[in-house]
């Protein structure tokens, strides 16, 4: 099963199904709603027979909590020369930096950044309250996949952000999303897929989920430990090697670039890149 979120020609927001024929079939309620009408096994939906007048492609899900895992692909950890981490590292983004396929990734200006980089990720896509859960029911509780992109502003994750990653990580548009939400169903093993970047078509990460230090049932089961992940919470699982920080010279995000997050069995997710406009921002009272 594959979702997409869209923008009719009215502006209003609408799901759709895809059909394997290509079409897009207009979904009534919302998957991540629980008091929609139920069909096709994802709460909150029904197909409502009419195609989808898609005039804009959204993110194909509005996150309620953003999660993400940092250094959780071995070879990345050593590309940045940090140890392997004994558990999860985590952070947050804020929903609010999500942006949609084809949207673009806004290079700060207001607080200036000059080392933006990109990073290809997994998306999970937690589908019902998740609490305690062992690593054999995780996936029980996942809805889907998407692809990501954590963008992340080293300068401010690193030397200004007060020793947590949490500023450099969230400004506006630096979490792309999408283009689709591919069904649990149809991915067994999220730890089985090919991912990669592109940057105007050059391949800079080219890696596979295999890699993950820790599994994507184990980051559910960590992450739910006394903790409910509410539906419609994203975990984005780490990037593997080849970031642009770990390049020589280090590759950062420049105007005019195209990044491209690919995933097996998901699809690519397109950026542009463009810089904020705005004026540095007087921000010390
Ligand atoms: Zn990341």
């Amino acid at each position: 099963m594959r979702t997409i979120r869209y923008a009719d020609p009215q502006g209003t927001i609408h799901y759709a199904l895809a059909h394997p024929d290509g079409s897009f079939e207009r979904l009534l309620g919302d998957p991540f709603t629980s008091t929609g009408l139920r069909g096709m096994g994802w709460p909150g939906t029904a197909l409502s027979g009419e195609p989808a007048a898609i005039a804009r492609l959204l993110a194909p899900i509005e996150p309620r909590a953003l999660f993400g895992i940092g250094l959780n692909y071995r070879r990345h950890a050593a590309e940045t020369g940090a140890a392997l981490p004994d558990h999860p590292v985590l952070f947050m983004k804020s929903p609010g930096a999500v942006q949609d396929p084809g949207g673009p990734i806004r290079l700060p200006a207001a607080l200036a950044s000059q080392q933006v980089d990109y990073e290809a990720e997994l998306a999970v896509v937690i589908g019902r309250p998740c609490r305690n859960v062992p690593p054999q029911e995780a996936l029980e509780y996942v809805l889907g996949y998407t692809c990501a992109n954590d963008v992340s502003a080293r300068d401010w994750q690193k030397l200004q952000g007060g020793g947590q990653w949490c500023r450099g990580k969230t400004f506006d548009t630096f979490a792309p999303l999408g283009p689709c939400l591919v069904g649990a169903d149809a991915i067994p093993n999220p730890n089985a897929l090919a991912l990669r970047t592109l940057i105007n078509g050059t391949v800079v990460q080219d890696g596979h989920t295999s890699d993950m230090i820790f599994s994507v049932p184990t980051l559910i089961s960590f992450l739910s430990g006394s903790t409910t992940l509410l539906p419609g919470t994203v975990i984005l699982t780490g990037t593997p090697e080849g970031v642009g920080m770990a390049a020589t010279p280090p590759r950062w995000l420049q105007p005019g670039d195209t990044v491209t997050v690919e995933i097996e069995a998901i699809g690519a997710l397109t950026n542009p890149v463009e810089l904020e406009s705005a004026a540095p921002l007087a921000w010390r009272d």
